[in-house]
């Protein structure tokens, strides 16, 4: 835990008690503050309560009475209409933050990455605090995903923390400092709650704002908004290294063949990394690697341990071979954006898809229907694919997943094509059958290795 001992006597708001909330609120009250929380989840609020954290109704406080609001990034503040909560605070002049400002303030001082991006910005902070502890580097990572910033532990002086920041975090912070800032990507998502694209492309340009002097901008410059900002930093004298899977950058780090080129001469080969398949993920270890140089780790240090990167759950995971065909979990995969990522790195696809349907559907993987052997579908969304499918795509309706597995596994089994992987990618949340995307990953993670456990295939 991160200690706050800044808060000490002070009276401080909390909104949402997600894993963020949560830390939050431990730390302030280990720092001895007063804690108001609040979430509109009675159940966040029943647990939160029997673990000892003061549950207050925000609409009864006076505003007056708070020296602080503690806002968790989940919970949308500006649109699509302000917040009642983040109104009144506005109104009263009480200052709205969230947990990665605490962090900012309690480590002043510290070295700090922060990794940002519509897509891929836990593959590329977990990629990147691996490569630091490979080189031996003491580092914690966390953030928007995994550890909530004030639960990651303290480190000695040469520490690096590595931060994964959504757009809305980046949103409720000023004290950040940091060496090494990296963008890799803007497409459209969450516009609704940025006001539209260039709230959006705003919001994600801020991350460079808390570079210090002499700090790396590090910037994807496949996509145009991401070009523009790289640009304008260059104008303004920032420190940009680009990076690149479309072309050769003779200044910067590109890998458009797989091939990781550091100012165009080649330093490893990306395809020969297991647990980095496909072009999005060239996308981040290029990332990582220039942080990494940025922060003084020989190229040679950094190629070997972007070799021995162990993979992230429930994203492009091999959970198990069993005759010969591999069996991937991409359940991180909700939407057809991220499925069309996945589908492109095999040529002989057992698809399990389905769940609940996100608008857009699954139209737009037509052109890599080809790739597909048979789909099988389950959940809410089985008649609107089979619907895109027909005639195109073989489909079963199987309905839950362990039938999919069992179904993927006979076909595949007596097709036995050579290189042929059973993936699931399901383009679909997964709320209508799981808690979530880990419910549902490790479930058939869990199905998988029934029978592949003991080396089977
Ligand atoms: P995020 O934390 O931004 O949601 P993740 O690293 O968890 O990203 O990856 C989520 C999914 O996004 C992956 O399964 C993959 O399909 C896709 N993805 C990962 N990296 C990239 C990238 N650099 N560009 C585009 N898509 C990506």
């Amino acid at each position: 835990m991160i200690p706050v001992p800044f808060l000490k006597g002070k009276r401080v708001l909390v909104m949402g008690l997600g894993k963020s909330g949560t830390a939050t609120s431990r730390a302030l009250l280990a720092a001895g503050a007063g804690v108001m929380a609040w979430d509109d989840g009675e159940a966040a609020r029943k647990t939160a309560a029997e673990a000892g954290i003061p549950i207050r109704d925000p609409a009864l406080i006076p505003m007056e009475k708070a020296d602080l609001l503690v806002w968790s990034p989940g919970i949308p503040h500006t649109h699509p209409q302000p917040h009642p909560v983040a109104e009144k605070a506005r109104a009263a002049k009480v200052p709205l933050v969230c947990d990665v400002e605490l962090l900012a303030l309690a480590k002043a001082g510290a070295r700090m990455l922060a990794v940002t991006g519509t897509n891929g910005k836990s593959t590329t902070t977990t990629l990147l605090a691996h490569v630091l502890d490979e080189c031996g580097v003491p580092v914690a990572a966390g953030g928007n995903l995994g550890t909530p910033a004030l639960d990651l532990p303290e480190l000695p002086g040469d520490g690096r923390y590595v931060l994964e920041l959504s757009s809305y975090q980046l949103e409720l912070t000023n004290s950040l400092k940091l060496g090494v800032a990296i963008l890799l990507n803007v497409t459209p998502d969450h516009l609704g709650r940025h006001g539209g694209m260039s709230g959006y492309i705003a919001a994600k340009r801020r991350v460079f704002d808390y570079l210090t002097p002499g700090g790396a901008a590090v910037i994807g410059i496949d996509d145009g908004p991401c070009r523009a900002i790289a640009a304008e930093l260059s104008r303004l004298g920032v420190r940009v290294v680009k990076i690149s899977v479309e072309s050769v950058l003779s200044e910067g780090v590109s890998a458009p063949e797989g091939v990781l080129l550091d100012n165009a001469k080649p330093v490893c080969d990306l395809k020969a990394i297991p647990s980095l398949p496909g072009r999005h993920n060239w996308q981040n270890a290029c990332a990582v690697y220039a942080a990494a140089r940025a922060e003084g780790l020989a190229p040679k240090a950094i190629a070997a341990a972007l070799a021995t990167y162990p993979g992230l759950g429930h994203r492009q995971e091999l959970v198990g071979s069993d005759h010969g065909i591999d069996w991937i979990n991409d359940s991180k995969a909700t939407n057809a954006d991220a499925v069309e990522k996945a589908l492109v790195c095999y040529d002989h696809v057992y698809w399990i898809a389905g769940g609940q349907a996100k608008e857009g559907g699954i139209a737009s993987l037509e052109k890599h229907f080809g790739r597909i052997q048979h789909a099988f579908l389950i959940g809410e969304a089985t008649e609107s694919f089979a619907a895109t499918l027909d005639g195109k795509v073989r489909f079963t309706r199987c309905a839950t997943l362990d039938k999919a597995v069992a179904a993927a596994r006979n076909l595949a089994v007596s097709d036995s094509i050579p290189g042929a992987v059973v993936l699931l990618s399901p383009a679909c949340a997964s709320w209508d059958q799981f808690k979530s995307f880990e419910h549902r990953g490790d479930t058939f993670r869990e199905l998988v290795q029934a029978f592949t456990e003991g080396g089977g295939g």
